[in-house]
Order: C-alpha cells, then sequence, then structure tokens
C-alpha cells in the first residue's frame, strides 16, 4: 500500500480502535468523576462498519491495529471483530488492551479468533490499593486474567502500569519481578494530562528518570536497549536478563515519530491524543461512501496533520488538567476512556 505522510513527514500505521466508552473500573486516572456522559447507543458502530473503516485505513497504511475502550472485552462477542480484522492479510499486528477483569472468561476465544497480543494494564499488587485506585473490586481477576492469557497461549504479553507519586511509585521493583514470574513485559507510564485526568497535577508524576533511579538502586544497572521503532516505551534490560520499558509520555514526549491515531466507538477519528476535535467518519461511512472514497477522505485529513499534542503540553508555561470536568461532560470525545488511551 501507498505510505501517506502528514506534514511532519510521519506515515499512519497504527490504529487505536475504541470499540466502546463503557468501562467497568474508575481509575483515579482516568474517570475519577461521580457520573459520565455516555456516547449515544444509536451512534456506536457495528462490526462490519468497523471493519469497513479498517480496510479504508489499511489503504492509507494502517499495519497494526490495537482494541481498546472503555473496557473492549465488555462489548458483546469481541472476539468476532477479532476474527473480521485477523483475516485481513493487511493487519500484520492485532492486539489488544485491557483492564484483564473479564479476560480469563474471554481469552481462549480470542486466541482461537486472531488476536496477536495482549496488554493488561495493572497499576498495583495489592488488593485494597487497587480498590482505592478503581473504586472498583476484582484484583484478583485480574491477576487470573493474565494466567489465562498465557494459558490460551498469547506470548509477549505487556502489563501497563500508570505511575503515580504516593499512589503506587513504591511498587515498580515487584511489578518488574512479577511480570518476570508471569512471562510478561512491564512498562511504566507517566502520569499524562489527558482528558479525563481531571485531577492531574505535574507534583503527582513520577519522571522517567525517577523511575529509573528507584529501579537501578534495588536492581543493578537498567540499560537501555537500542531500538528502531515507533512505539511509544523505551526498552530496559537489566543484568539478570530481565526487561522492562518505561513510557516517558509527559516529560519526554515522542510526536516526532508518532504514526498512531485513534477511532472512537462512534466513529470519530483522532489525529492526536491531544487533539480538540476529530473528522467525523461514521456519517459518510452510514451514507454507503465507498470504502475507497473513505481512504480519500483519510488521506486528506492526514496530509494536514501537523498535530504534536504532548511535545505542545510540555512547553506550556503553566500545566494543569488539560480539560475540566464540565467540558468534559459537553463533549465525551475528550475522554480519554472514549479515546481509547
Ligand atoms: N480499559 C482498558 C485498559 O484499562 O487498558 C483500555 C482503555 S485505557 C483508557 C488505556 C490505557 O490508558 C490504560 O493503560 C490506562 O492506564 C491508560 N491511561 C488512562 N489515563 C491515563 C493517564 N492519565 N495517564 C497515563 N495513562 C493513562
Amino acid at each position: 500500500m501507498p505510505t501517506v505522510s502528514d506534514r511532519l513527514g510521519r506515515p499512519l500505521r497504527n490504529l487505536r480502535i475504541s470499540v466502546t466508552d463503557k468501562c467497568n473500573l474508575r481509575c483515579a486516572y482516568c474517570m475519577p468523576e461521580e457520573e459520565y456522559v455516555w456516547l449515544p447507543r444509536k451512534d456506536i458502530l457495528d462490526f462490519e462498519e468497523i471493519a469497513r473503516l479498517v480496510d479504508a485505513f489499511v489503504r492509507v497504511g494502517v499495519d497494526k491495529v490495537r482494541l481498546t475502550g472503555g473496557e473492549p472485552l465488555m462489548r458483546r462477542d469481541l472476539d468476532q471483530l477479532v476474527g473480521m480484522i485477523a483475516a485481513k492479510g493487511a493487519i500484520r499486528d492485532l492486539a489488544l488492551t485491557t483492564n484483564g477483569l473479564l479476560l480469563a472468561e474471554q481469552a481462549r476465544a480470542l486466541k482461537d479468533a486472531g488476536l496477536h497480543r495482549v496488554t493488561v494494564s495493572l497499576d498495583t499488587l495489592k488488593p485494597d490499593r487497587f480498590r482505592a485506585l478503581t473504586r472498583r473490586d476484582g484484583h484478583d481477576k485480574v491477576l487470573a486474567g493474565i494466567e489465562a492469557a498465557a494459558d490460551a497461549g498469547f506470548r509477549g504479553t505487556k502489563i501497563d502500569t500508570v505511575v503515580m507519586r504516593g499512589i503506587n511509585d513504591d511498587e515498580l521493583v515487584e511489578l518488574i519481578r512479577f511480570a518476570q514470574r508471569v512471562d510478561a513485559e512491564v512498562r511504566f507510564i507517566e502520569y499524562m494530562d489527558v482528558g479525563g485526568a481531571t485531577r492531574w497535577s505535574m507534583k503527582d508524576v513520577v519522571s522517567r528518570a525517577e523511575m529509573l533511579a528507584t529501579i537501578e538502586k534495588a536492581l543493578g544497572k537498567a540499560t537501555p536497549l537500542e531500538e528502531h521503532s515507533s512505539a511509544p516505551a523505551e526498552r530496559f534490560l537489566l543484568a539478570d536478563g530481565t526487561v522492562f520499558g518505561v513510557i516517558a509520555s509527559t516529560t519526554a514526549p515522542f510526536c516526532r515519530t508518532c504514526d498512531r491515531s485513534r477511532l472512537t466507538a462512534d466513529g470519530t477519528w483522532f489525529a492526536c491524543l491531544y487533539a480538540s476535535r476529530g473528522m467525523d467518519l461514521r456519517t459518510p461511512l452510514r451514507a454507503g461512501v465507498s470504502v475507497e472514497m473513505i481512504a480519500d477522505l483519510m488521506t486528506a485529513r492526514w496530509r494536514q496533520r501537523d498535530d504534536r499534542g504532548a511535545e505542545v503540553r510540555l512547553a506550556a508555561a503553566e500545566r494543569g488538567a488539560l480539560a475540566g470536568a464540565e467540558a468534559l461532560k459537553s463533549d465525551p470525545h475528550l475522554e480519554m476512556h472514549t479515546r481509547g488511551g
């Protein structure tokens, strides 16, 4: 497929598809409010519609797809969508990001349907802390889900941990050891000032430098691995052969190599996680516009892309939450749980 580049020469390769804005957790860094405005049900794309849009994205250059949400495993029969996307030869990497609560019951079906890889979000190894951070029970289910993924045959599983000061920054070493035990790789994500993080403050961000200092103090030198990819995580090797990652999206953004875009469950396409507006693909799709013509619309939009959202945020003199709760209610598309993270 011909590669389309944006204004900064970046191709479009990665597509994150949010299949639902609903979530069964209420993580403090993502959904701290009591009430939310959900996307209208009639606007949620069905699997055929999502598959058609994937066909159009493939024409623009996408060859990696990640299913996300909200919580993607809350979308009924997700394995059917996995099967539909896995059948497309052009998609060489099909992954899922989940909080793991429903993974134990679905891992086998997802593997059988053709899912390649799983990333499980897990911020703590302590059940009480999990309850406080997510406002829900189910820590044991998440751990069972990670185990079930391995039993179902998934390899290269990742564990994503958002690190917050005074909340879970004392668990980095334990999380590395845990990931090693379950044959996964942990990636520590800096707390980001994305939509939804209404309580965000720079003082709660644990920087990559701080994380590395803590880890090296306990486990010895962490050697950076030389890698040439657009993946956001920098990976480090410990003396015993363990590898872990750090995603320094807040203090050292990687906009210059960002080949990612995001499709919400209602077919709104965002060229940047921080973009205030997205492109409505649902309307042309439901009007019967052909896949070829939708690909042309995408191409024209991508050629205009000059977003560097995280870098712009970094340069801001006074940095606080990106959007307040009222702004998020008036446009739920601004929410991280709608955009899919
Ligand atoms: N429910 C799924 C899950 O928990 O993985 C998928 C959606 S969730 C929005 C995707 C990822 O975004 C998760 O790993 C979550 O930890 C991350 N995330 C959400 N808010 C964040 C924030 N303020 N800073 C950094 N990462 C965040």
